[in-house]
């Protein structure tokens, strides 16, 4: 049997890559380069290791596994955080972009974020997504 049959064997069944193991493979690579440059620092720089080695290891194994059911489940629950994770950070970066002409504000009742233009006073608002009416109050801006 050649080498590639016997891998083929090997990965038969198995879960294989994901988004979750390519992040863990990354974090891991990235952990150990920053180790290195603890080497005034031996044992902080052994416990970055540690995490580096710990973090290929989940890959390895998440590749391997042959649970795939219980792999995706994680695998989804990591898209759901990497998703939520990028949503915050694009709306805290829109919010700064635009501070001077626009206001964020949250609905009461669906806790969707609202962009408004910003006009000094007490409004009342519409929210796009529930339909319902509250009103908002915007500190600064123009008249
Ligand atoms: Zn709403």
């Amino acid at each position: 049997m050649s080498f590639r049959e016997r891998l083929y064997r090997f990965m038969q069944g198995r879960y294989g890559k994901d988004d979750l193991s390519n992040f863990c493979v990354w974090t891991g690579l990235a952990l150990y380069v920053i180790s290195l440059f603890f080497f005034r620092y031996p044992i902080t720089q052994y416990i970055i290791y540690l995490f580096s080695t710990a973090f290929l290891a989940i890959s390895i194994f998440r590749t391997l596994s042959k649970n795939h059911l219980k792999r995706q489940i994680e695998n989804q629950r990591y898209l759901r955080l990497k998703n939520k994770l990028s949503a915050f950070f694009r709306l805290q970066k829109d919010k700064f972009k635009e501070r001077k002409t626009h206001a964020f504000r949250r609905c009461p009742h669906c806790k969707a974020v609202m962009r408004l233009p910003r006009r000094r006073g007490k409004h009342g608002v519409n929210c796009p997504a529930c339909r319902r009416h509250f009103k908002v109050f915007i500190w600064f801006g123009k008249k």
